[in-house]
């Protein structure tokens, strides 16, 4: 059984820069990942928002960029799913399928994943309803489809389906868009986008795929009927905090809560990115979070 000083759980950029620093610090890390590294990123067409890339970057560069430059420093990454952890003793263990795994601290940086409508979408999952407007959008290529949200990455996401879809009906349950000002004047420009305001999604109907989005106006309480191909759902995130089942402590909506040092109230486990309790979830914010978390985790080792 092997003992790190230091666990990371999750690669996308926050546990990635938390790793690159570690490494670079020259301790004893491992990063675990369950899926490909590169977290959310992997799924977002274009980033203009992150400095260092006047001209913008493509998701799947920018996670590349930071995966290599992690491996390079020295990083060990493991493909595996955390299950469980075990944070009771001053060794902490982190629990796999198929072992337990000894550290002296533990970074959370196991992010988000899209919050669902709830109202029968799991049966056309795959079938015309998607999170992903850069993984699923060019099949909808002449297709008409339905979006749903009204924040930053419903809006930037509609606009890359019109890319590909003859037509974006964007449903908002206001009547004014959470989105940044320059999305919002895009999205008005764009010919291909209808706005459905003061409106949600109430279910949806096909037969072997969506063919029909049931929506409902919230003012008027009339229902009505549109004929779509696909649906696609940014209506918020959920932490992916199965894992944790009560061992540190959250916020009523399941966000781990830290201190200044990214620190949760068990000492030496430490919670970066989008799984925390924070008011931005941004690449930029979940990386400046693992600098900080590496630095600190570092400084517990240090003191133990
Ligand atoms: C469509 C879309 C567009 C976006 N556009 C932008 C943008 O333009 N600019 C911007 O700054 N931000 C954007 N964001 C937000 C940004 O991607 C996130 O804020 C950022 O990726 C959060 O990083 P993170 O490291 O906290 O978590 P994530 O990127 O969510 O990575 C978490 C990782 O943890 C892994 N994981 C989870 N549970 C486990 C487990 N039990 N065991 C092992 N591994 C686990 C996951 O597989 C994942 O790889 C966008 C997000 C989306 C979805």
């Amino acid at each position: 059984m092997s003992e790190y000083d230091l666990v990371i759980i999750g690669a996308g950029p926050g546990g990635l820069t938390a790793g690159l620093y570690a490494a670079r610090a020259r301790m004893n890390v491992l990063l675990i990942e369950k899926a490909a590294p590169g977290g959310q990123v992997l799924v977002t067409d274009w980033i203009e928002n992150y400095p260092g890339f006047p001209e913008g970057i493509s998701g799947f560069d920018l996670a590349e960029k930071i995966k290599d430059q992690a491996l390079t420093l020295g990083l060990d990454i493991e493909t595996a799913e955390v299950q469980g952890l075990d944070l009771s003793g001053k060794i902490k263990e982190v629990i796999l399928k198929e072992k337990r795994i000894q550290t002296k601290s533990v970074i959370i940086a196991s992010g988000a994943s899209p919050r669902k409508l709830g109202v029968g979408e799991d049966k056309f999952m795959g079938k015309g309803v998607s999170f992903c407007g850069t993984c699923d959008g060019p099949f909808f290529k002449d297709k008409v489809v339905v979006a749903v949200g009204g924040g930053d990455t419903a809006i930037q996401e509609s606009i890359f389906l019109t890319r590909f879809a003859k037509k974006v009906y964007i449903v908002h349950r206001r009547d004014e868009l959470r989105a940044t000002k320059i999305l919002q004047e895009r999205a008005f420009a764009n010919d291909k986008i209808e706005f459905i305001w003061d409106s949600v999604v109430t279910g949806m109907d096909g037969f072997f795929s969506v063919e029909k989005v049931n929506v409902k106006n919230l003012k008027t309480g009339d229902a009505s009927e549109i004929e779509a191909n696909g649906c696609f759902i940014w209506i918020g995130i959920l932490p992916n905090t199965e894992f944790i089942k009560g061992a540190v402590k959250t916020d009523e909506s399941g966000f781990i809560l830290v201190d200044t040092q990214m620190q949760t109230n068990v000492p030496g486990v430490f919670a970066i990115g989008d799984v925390r309790d924070t008011p931005l979830r941004q690449i930029a914010t979940a990386v400046g979070d693992g600098a900080v978390a590496a630095f600190c985790a570092e400084h517990y080792v240090e003191n133990l």
